[in-house]
């Protein structure tokens, strides 16, 4: 049975809320879609330079710290930036290279792109505890590598939504019982593609239709987070976004609303450092599980 648990949170708070910004630039258009022309570029450039001092600026202005996911390649090509997050406080997380995609990579590749994101972290001074997968997808190998850099949390699976959990590496058969392993020493801070910008926001020409209107959006994203008040107690929200999506005009109104609604519903904003320090494992299932079996 899964090994989960709850979010300590501060007195009078209900739900801690993640706000998770994938950090992506000109990385995932290079790294994801192979789109490397001068429109993508400009694309990436925008995320930059305008949304991710845009996001900053909102975040500041309702004091909220929040985890930026940034790959090794946004730091490097967007230095300045990058340390103006880190200096207003805000925890940075591993997030690749360039945005690959380590389904597809041997040990080797996918441990040098690690090392190679910790070197470009390492240049604004930061030295993760937390990793966040470019794909929301691992190969057989990432649970072994993230452990063997000395990762504390991972936030890319979707094995629960609501409560933190180790994530256990499954043996998959196909004519008989798939088998679970032992957890591992992560623990896994649970994203959802229902709670992240990208697929439903942003248009990408002939693979991505995106465009949802911003009603929609918000009406799923507080439908979520109010099931989470009303219903999972110590339970987190990790929201996905990415600044080139979410700091349009558009979309960063909506957010704000958002932030609006979550703090009149006691949101404890909380970087995913912070969830990870304030994880308390539930044991009474184990309890439960057996008086049931006794009976
Ligand atoms: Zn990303």
């Amino acid at each position: 049975m899964q090994r989960n648990g709850k979010v300590k949170l501060p007195k009078g708070k209900k739900v801690a809320v993640n706000i998770g910004c994938d950090f992506d630039a000109q990385s995932i258009w290079d790294g994801s879609f192979n789109l490397t022309s001068p429109a993508y570029m400009a694309r990436g450039e925008f995320g930059a330079e305008v949304a991710a001092p845009r996001l900053l600026k909102l975040f500041n202005q309702y004091g909220i710290k929040t985890t930026w996911c940034i790959p090794g390649h946004t730091v490097d090509t967007f230095t300045d930036i990058c340390k103006e997050i880190v200096a207003q406080g805000h925890e940075v997380a591993h997030h690749g290279y360039v945005h690959e995609n380590p389904t597809t990579k041997t040990y080797e590749e996918e441990d040098k792109v690690i090392q190679m994101g910790l070197e470009s972290l390492a240049k604004i001074g930061v030295t993760p505890r937390g990793y966040r997968s470019p794909y929301w997808d691992f190969s057989p190998n990432t649970f072994e590598i993230l452990e063997k850099h000395g990762f504390k949390y991972d936030s890319s699976l979707m094995g629960n939504d609501f409560h933190p959990y180790y994530p256990r590496p499954v043996e998959v058969n196909s004519d008989r019982a798939n088998v679970f392993d032992q957890e591992t020493s992560l623990l896994e801070i649970p994203v959802s593609w229902y709670l992240d910008d990208f697929p439903a926001a942003e248009y990408i020409n002939g693979a991505q239709e995106g465009m949802n209107s911003v009603n929609d959006i918000y009406d799923r994203w507080v439908s979520i987070f109010d099931y989470a008040c009303d219903n999972e107690e110590g339970a987190c929200y990790t929201l996905t976004i990415h600044p080139q999506t979410s700091g349009r005009a558009h979309m960063v109104q909506m957010l704000e609303k958002l932030i609006q609604h979550m703090e009149s519903r006691g949101a404890w904003f909380a970087t995913l450092g912070e969830i990870y320090d304030n994880f308390e494992e539930t044991k009474e299932d184990k309890t439960l599980i057996s008086s049931t079996h006794k009976g």
